[in-house]
Protein backbone atom coordinates (compact mmCIF):
# COMPACT_ATOMS: atom_id res chain seq x y z
CA UNK A 1 0.00 0.00 0.00
CA UNK A 2 2.76 2.49 0.85
CA UNK A 3 4.39 1.53 -2.23
CA UNK A 4 1.28 2.28 -4.42
CA UNK A 5 0.94 5.31 -2.75
CA UNK A 6 4.91 6.51 -3.08
CA UNK A 7 4.17 5.15 -7.03
CA UNK A 8 1.25 7.09 -7.62
CA UNK A 9 2.62 9.97 -6.02
CA UNK A 10 5.37 10.35 -8.10
CA UNK A 11 3.93 9.38 -11.89
CA UNK A 12 0.69 12.22 -10.48
CA UNK A 13 4.11 14.53 -10.08
CA UNK A 14 5.65 13.67 -13.72
CA UNK A 15 2.19 14.36 -15.41
CA UNK A 16 0.79 17.10 -13.48
CA UNK A 17 1.80 20.63 -13.09
CA UNK A 18 -0.12 23.73 -11.76
CA UNK A 19 -0.09 26.35 -14.59
CA UNK A 20 2.82 28.40 -13.62
CA UNK A 21 1.11 31.58 -14.03
CA UNK A 22 -1.53 31.18 -11.52
CA UNK A 23 0.82 29.67 -9.12
CA UNK A 24 3.05 32.28 -9.02
CA UNK A 25 -0.53 34.57 -8.59
CA UNK A 26 -1.16 32.53 -5.49
CA UNK A 27 2.37 32.35 -3.67
CA UNK A 28 3.08 36.14 -4.12
CA UNK A 29 -0.17 36.92 -2.73
CA UNK A 30 0.80 35.54 0.62
CA UNK A 31 3.28 37.25 2.60
CA UNK A 32 3.95 34.06 4.27
CA UNK A 33 4.96 32.26 0.82
CA UNK A 34 6.61 34.47 -1.27
CA UNK A 35 9.47 34.19 1.59
CA UNK A 36 10.08 30.43 1.37
CA UNK A 37 13.48 29.72 -0.42
CA UNK A 38 13.09 28.47 -4.23
CA UNK A 39 13.53 25.06 -2.80
CA UNK A 40 11.02 25.01 -0.20
CA UNK A 41 8.79 26.84 -2.59
CA UNK A 42 9.47 23.65 -5.54
CA UNK A 43 8.28 21.33 -2.52
CA UNK A 44 5.43 23.46 -1.71
CA UNK A 45 4.30 23.71 -5.20
CA UNK A 46 4.56 19.18 -5.63
CA UNK A 47 2.88 18.94 -2.25
CA UNK A 48 0.22 21.44 -3.69
CA UNK A 49 -0.35 19.02 -6.46
CA UNK A 50 -0.78 15.82 -4.39
CA UNK A 51 -3.18 17.76 -2.52
CA UNK A 52 -5.69 18.25 -5.29
CA UNK A 53 -5.07 15.08 -6.58
CA UNK A 54 -6.22 13.62 -3.35
CA UNK A 55 -8.66 15.67 -2.00
CA UNK A 56 -12.05 16.45 -3.09
CA UNK A 57 -12.72 20.06 -2.86
CA UNK A 58 -16.45 21.23 -2.71
CA UNK A 59 -18.18 24.16 -2.47
CA UNK A 60 -21.32 24.54 -0.74
CA UNK A 61 -24.11 27.29 -1.06
CA UNK A 62 -23.20 27.62 -4.91
CA UNK A 63 -20.02 28.45 -4.35
CA UNK A 64 -17.90 27.39 -7.61
CA UNK A 65 -14.67 26.03 -6.55
CA UNK A 66 -11.99 27.70 -9.31
CA UNK A 67 -8.06 26.83 -9.94
CA UNK A 68 -7.62 29.91 -8.26
CA UNK A 69 -9.53 28.81 -5.07
CA UNK A 70 -8.04 25.29 -5.19
CA UNK A 71 -4.52 26.01 -5.51
CA UNK A 72 -5.05 29.07 -2.64
CA UNK A 73 -6.24 26.40 -0.44
CA UNK A 74 -3.92 23.99 -1.32
CA UNK A 75 -0.75 26.08 -0.54
CA UNK A 76 -1.88 27.63 2.42
CA UNK A 77 -3.06 24.26 3.76
CA UNK A 78 0.79 22.21 2.99
CA UNK A 79 2.76 25.07 4.26
CA UNK A 80 2.60 23.44 7.77
CA UNK A 81 3.14 19.70 6.21
CA UNK A 82 5.71 21.14 4.01
CA UNK A 83 8.74 19.10 6.21
CA UNK A 84 6.12 16.45 7.48
CA UNK A 85 4.23 15.27 4.18
CA UNK A 86 1.22 14.77 3.35
CA UNK A 87 0.54 11.73 5.08
CA UNK A 88 -0.03 13.68 7.90
CA UNK A 89 -3.41 14.80 6.04
CA UNK A 90 -4.58 10.91 5.30
CA UNK A 91 -7.40 10.31 7.92
CA UNK A 92 -9.88 12.48 5.31
CA UNK A 93 -10.49 13.75 1.85
CA UNK A 94 -12.57 16.06 2.21
CA UNK A 95 -12.68 20.14 1.85
CA UNK A 96 -15.98 22.33 1.39
CA UNK A 97 -15.90 25.29 1.03
CA UNK A 98 -18.88 28.24 1.96
CA UNK A 99 -19.16 31.81 0.06
CA UNK A 100 -19.03 33.14 3.80
CA UNK A 101 -19.25 32.01 7.00
CA UNK A 102 -21.86 29.31 7.86
CA UNK A 103 -24.54 27.90 10.54
CA UNK A 104 -24.02 24.96 12.48
CA UNK A 105 -26.56 23.39 15.16
CA UNK A 106 -25.03 22.36 18.30
CA UNK A 107 -26.99 20.46 20.87
CA UNK A 108 -25.46 19.94 24.50
CA UNK A 109 -27.74 17.92 27.25
CA UNK A 110 -26.64 19.65 30.43
CA UNK A 111 -26.49 17.75 33.68
CA UNK A 112 -29.68 18.31 34.61
CA UNK A 113 -30.69 16.15 31.54
CA UNK A 114 -32.37 19.48 29.51
CA UNK A 115 -31.05 19.46 25.77
CA UNK A 116 -29.63 22.84 25.07
CA UNK A 117 -29.70 23.90 20.87
CA UNK A 118 -27.94 26.82 19.44
CA UNK A 119 -26.95 27.78 16.21
CA UNK A 120 -23.12 28.67 15.77
CA UNK A 121 -21.49 31.31 13.25
CA UNK A 122 -18.30 29.58 12.07
CA UNK A 123 -15.30 30.69 9.39
CA UNK A 124 -14.16 27.39 9.41
CA UNK A 125 -13.99 23.92 11.00
CA UNK A 126 -12.68 20.92 11.53
CA UNK A 127 -14.36 17.63 11.54
CA UNK A 128 -13.06 14.52 13.09
CA UNK A 129 -12.65 12.17 10.67
CA UNK A 130 -14.48 14.01 8.59
CA UNK A 131 -13.90 17.35 6.24
CA UNK A 132 -12.27 20.46 6.90
CA UNK A 133 -14.87 23.42 6.08
CA UNK A 134 -13.89 26.87 5.32
CA UNK A 135 -15.51 30.27 4.75
CA UNK A 136 -14.31 31.34 1.45
CA UNK A 137 -14.53 34.94 2.69
CA UNK A 138 -12.36 34.58 5.33
CA UNK A 139 -9.89 32.87 3.72
CA UNK A 140 -9.98 35.59 1.14
CA UNK A 141 -9.34 38.26 4.18
CA UNK A 142 -6.21 36.19 5.83
CA UNK A 143 -3.49 38.50 7.18
CA UNK A 144 -0.60 38.53 9.46
CA UNK A 145 -1.82 36.55 12.19
CA UNK A 146 -5.34 35.35 10.83
CA UNK A 147 -5.11 32.74 8.89
CA UNK A 148 -8.45 30.54 8.45
CA UNK A 149 -6.77 27.80 6.51
CA UNK A 150 -3.54 27.02 8.84
CA UNK A 151 -5.78 26.91 11.70
CA UNK A 152 -8.34 24.33 10.70
CA UNK A 153 -5.12 22.18 9.32
CA UNK A 154 -3.55 22.69 12.53
CA UNK A 155 -6.51 21.11 14.06
CA UNK A 156 -6.24 18.35 11.69
CA UNK A 157 -2.69 17.65 12.32
CA UNK A 158 -4.14 17.58 15.81
CA UNK A 159 -6.60 15.05 15.65
CA UNK A 160 -3.89 12.92 14.26
CA UNK A 161 -3.48 11.03 17.68
CA UNK A 162 -7.62 11.39 18.42
CA UNK A 163 -9.72 14.12 19.10
CA UNK A 164 -7.81 17.88 19.35
CA UNK A 165 -7.06 18.24 22.64
CA UNK A 166 -3.86 20.91 21.38
CA UNK A 167 -1.53 18.59 22.75
CA UNK A 168 -0.40 16.58 19.07
CA UNK A 169 2.10 13.88 19.82
CA UNK A 170 5.85 15.53 19.22
CA UNK A 171 8.42 13.83 16.91
CA UNK A 172 10.50 10.94 18.16
CA UNK A 173 13.39 13.07 17.90
CA UNK A 174 11.77 15.55 20.13
CA UNK A 175 11.81 15.88 23.87
CA UNK A 176 8.41 15.11 24.59
CA UNK A 177 8.65 15.98 28.32
CA UNK A 178 9.79 19.53 26.86
CA UNK A 179 7.04 19.80 24.41
CA UNK A 180 4.31 18.75 26.56
CA UNK A 181 5.14 21.29 29.53
CA UNK A 182 5.85 24.34 27.14
CA UNK A 183 2.08 24.08 25.49
CA UNK A 184 0.40 23.57 28.72
CA UNK A 185 2.35 25.92 30.69
CA UNK A 186 2.34 28.66 27.89
CA UNK A 187 -1.43 28.05 27.44
CA UNK A 188 -2.06 28.46 31.43
CA UNK A 189 -0.21 31.67 31.47
CA UNK A 190 -2.28 33.14 28.62
CA UNK A 191 -5.30 32.24 30.26
CA UNK A 192 -4.30 33.96 33.21
CA UNK A 193 -3.31 36.77 30.84
CA UNK A 194 -7.09 36.93 29.36
CA UNK A 195 -8.92 36.35 32.29
CA UNK A 196 -7.04 38.64 34.05
CA UNK A 197 -8.03 41.61 31.15
CA UNK A 198 -5.01 42.23 29.82
CA UNK A 199 -4.19 43.10 26.28
CA UNK A 200 -2.27 40.66 24.39
CA UNK A 201 -1.04 40.98 20.59
CA UNK A 202 -2.78 37.28 19.74
CA UNK A 203 -6.60 35.95 19.48
CA UNK A 204 -8.09 35.98 22.63
CA UNK A 205 -9.87 33.21 21.37
CA UNK A 206 -6.48 31.19 21.81
CA UNK A 207 -7.49 31.54 25.75
CA UNK A 208 -10.62 29.08 24.74
CA UNK A 209 -9.07 25.89 24.53
CA UNK A 210 -5.40 24.08 24.50
CA UNK A 211 -6.73 23.14 20.81
CA UNK A 212 -7.55 26.85 20.28
CA UNK A 213 -4.35 27.96 21.51
CA UNK A 214 -2.06 25.35 19.44
CA UNK A 215 -4.29 26.11 15.85
CA UNK A 216 -4.09 29.90 17.17
CA UNK A 217 -0.70 29.77 17.76
CA UNK A 218 0.19 27.82 14.39
CA UNK A 219 -1.51 30.69 12.75
CA UNK A 220 0.75 33.02 13.82
CA UNK A 221 3.66 30.64 13.91
CA UNK A 222 3.73 30.97 9.82
CA UNK A 223 1.81 34.18 9.37
CA UNK A 224 3.36 36.57 11.78
CA UNK A 225 6.60 34.55 13.25
CA UNK A 226 8.46 37.44 14.62
CA UNK A 227 6.00 38.98 16.62
CA UNK A 228 5.44 35.34 18.34
CA UNK A 229 9.09 34.31 18.93
CA UNK A 230 9.30 37.31 20.51
CA UNK A 231 6.43 37.17 22.70
CA UNK A 232 6.20 33.82 23.54
CA UNK A 233 10.14 32.32 22.48
CA UNK A 234 9.36 28.84 24.29
CA UNK A 235 6.45 28.19 22.58
CA UNK A 236 8.16 29.21 19.09
CA UNK A 237 11.10 26.93 19.27
CA UNK A 238 9.11 24.24 20.83
CA UNK A 239 6.51 24.87 17.40
CA UNK A 240 10.06 25.22 14.85
CA UNK A 241 11.04 21.78 16.62
CA UNK A 242 7.45 20.23 15.64
CA UNK A 243 7.20 21.94 12.03
CA UNK A 244 10.57 21.39 11.36
CA UNK A 245 10.62 25.38 9.98
CA UNK A 246 11.97 28.48 11.18
CA UNK A 247 9.43 30.85 9.63
CA UNK A 248 11.16 34.10 11.28
CA UNK A 249 14.52 32.95 9.99
CA UNK A 250 13.36 32.25 6.49
CA UNK A 251 11.40 36.26 6.62
CA UNK A 252 14.89 37.45 8.35
CA UNK A 253 16.66 36.23 5.27
CA UNK A 254 14.61 36.41 2.62
CA UNK A 255 14.95 40.38 3.88
CA UNK A 256 18.96 39.99 3.87
CA UNK A 257 18.69 38.77 0.41
CA UNK A 258 16.22 41.70 -1.09
CA UNK A 259 18.74 44.17 0.66
CA UNK A 260 21.57 42.60 -0.93
CA UNK A 261 20.25 42.26 -4.48
ZN1 LIG B 1 -10.40 26.24 16.08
Amino acid sequence: MVFLKSWRRKRRLERVKLDPALWERVVASYEFLSDLSVEERARLHDLAVLFLGEKELHGAQGMRITDEIGVAIAAQACLPILELGLDVYDGFVGVVVYPGQFQVQRTEVDEDGVLHEWGDELSGEAMPGGPVVLSWQDVDMGGAGYNVVIHEFAHKIDMLHGDADGYPAPHSRMDAGRWYEVLEKTYERFRERIDAGEETPFDDYAAEHPAEFFAVMSEEFFTDPILLRDELPDLYGQLALFYRQDPAARIERAAREERGR
